[in-house]
């Protein structure tokens, strides 16, 4: 394994983090306090082409590795971007177009990647249910199949851009006896009869991405919106899975670096007793926890990026480690940044408090890590 990355990749990575911290980090106070998204921005992350990296040209993509896409994740975090812009991005990116550009026919490749990769429209991706979370194989949505297509009917709970999505992957059962076969994914486009968002959730975190639940009442989708074949949705839905663990983390590992920058100029500027607090053994044990986990943690994601490149399949244990460690093990840390600088490590405008926060999703989206327990040790 070789980790050593290229002088283009670590160009594009000072590129994004030089861009992110001038066009898009300006903003994120103000949406953050609102809990709005951020269109500016959005608009801008596509310009510079960060919606639809990976894909290749042709598909309004730039045809970068993974490995460069996740130290483009890496470099908005580290950037001061917040998690919340970073989590739209990926379920955009990774969990909508991807899913359409890996499994969708040539028809639907050409209508709907282009305009997703080049971030004319927003992608999301629907999984879970009211009833339906960690136990996704027991979804209710339906979909039944009428003349020329299929009925959904049914609802979506905690969908990332779910309100302001052009375009949404959506999975349903097609065969209610068949288990996890029995669910397959549909392109779902934003002004279908029948199709209805229902209410925003108000987060503790990632504050501007809109979380939202979806409604289905008989909406009608055209059979060419199937996607893949009939059947194969949780398993499509289940590769995803190497995204989650790499580039969709990604932001959660620039997130410590920044809030560890911050921690060490703040330690050296604050003096208290006659001298700058990095001269008290405490504060420099704080400042040392928030380095040790994100060391550890760098090479988990870089590896499932690093198979994911080289073609080879990638662990599902090695990936449940990977967002475990980063989920649990980056909230003693980020609750010690917090605590090093004082009162002020409270208020918004130090911006600590919201890494902290948003680090909390990570033990949440995408699987929870009592489930990546659950695979864990499974796997062994
Ligand atoms: C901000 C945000 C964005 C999201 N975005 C999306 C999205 O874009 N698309 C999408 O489809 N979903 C999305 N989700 C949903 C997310 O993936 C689920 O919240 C997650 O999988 C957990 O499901 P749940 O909330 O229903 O919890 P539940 O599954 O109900 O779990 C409740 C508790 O029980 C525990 N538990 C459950 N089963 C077991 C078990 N077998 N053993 C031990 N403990 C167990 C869990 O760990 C948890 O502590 C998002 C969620 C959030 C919060």
């Amino acid at each position: 394994m070789d980790f050593a990355f290229t002088a283009e990749q670590l160009q594009f990575k000072s590129q994004v983090l030089k861009f992110a911290k001038k066009e898009i980090v300006p903003r994120v106070r103000e949406h953050e306090l609102n809990s709005t998204f951020d269109f500016e921005s959005w608009r801008k992350l596509g310009e510079f082409g960060l919606l639809g990296l990976h894909f290749p040209e042709e598909y309004g993509g730039s045809g970068a590795d993974v490995i460069t896409s996740v130290l483009a994740g890496e470099a908005l975090g580290e950037a001061g971007v917040d998690a919340g812009l970073t989590l739209s991005l990926g379920a955009h990116t990774y969990l909508c177009t991807d899913t359409i550009f890996t499994h969708g026919n040539e028809e639907q490749r050409r209508k709907y990647v282009p305009k997703l990769a080049r971030g004319e429209w927003i992608g999301c991706m629907g999984l879970t249910e009211p009833g339906a979370g960690s136990d996704v194989a027991s979804l209710k949505c339906r979909a039944e199949r009428v003349d020329g297509g299929w009925l959904l009917n049914g609802n979506k709970m905690f969908i990332t851009n779910g309100s302001i999505a052009d375009v949404a992957v959506i999975y349903a059962k097609s065969d209610p006896e068949g288990g996890h076969a029995g669910i397959s994914g549909f392109i779902v486009e934003k002004g279908t009869p029948g199709f209805s968002v229902s209410r925003n959730l108000h987060k503790i975190c990632v504050r501007t991405s809109m979380t939202s639940e979806l409604v289905f009442e008989d909406c009608f989708i055209p059979e060419a919106n199937l996607l893949g074949p009939e059947g194969a949705g949780f398993m499509m839905a289940m590769q995803t899975v190497e995204w989650d663990r790499s580039a969709l983390l990604a932001p959660f590992l620039g997130g410590m670096q920044f809030v560890m920058e911050k921690c060490v100029r703040y330690a050296q500027e604050r003096v208290q007793f006659g001298k700058p607090i990095a001269a008290f053994p405490a504060i420099k044990q704080k400042i040392a926890n928030v380095k040790i986990v994100l060391e550890a943690a760098r090479p988990l994601v870089y590896r499932i990026a690093w198979c994911k490149d080289q073609g080879r399949p990638m662990s599902h244990l090695e990936a449940a480690v990977a967002k475990l460690f980063i989920g649990e093990w980056s909230l003693g840390p980020l609750n010690d940044a917090m605590m090093l600088h004082g009162g002020y490590g409270l208020c918004h405008e130090y911006d600590v408090e919201r890494v902290f926060r948003d680090s909390r999703l990570a033990p949440v989206g995408g699987g929870t890590s009592d489930i990546q327990k659950m695979i864990i040790s499974k796997l062994m």
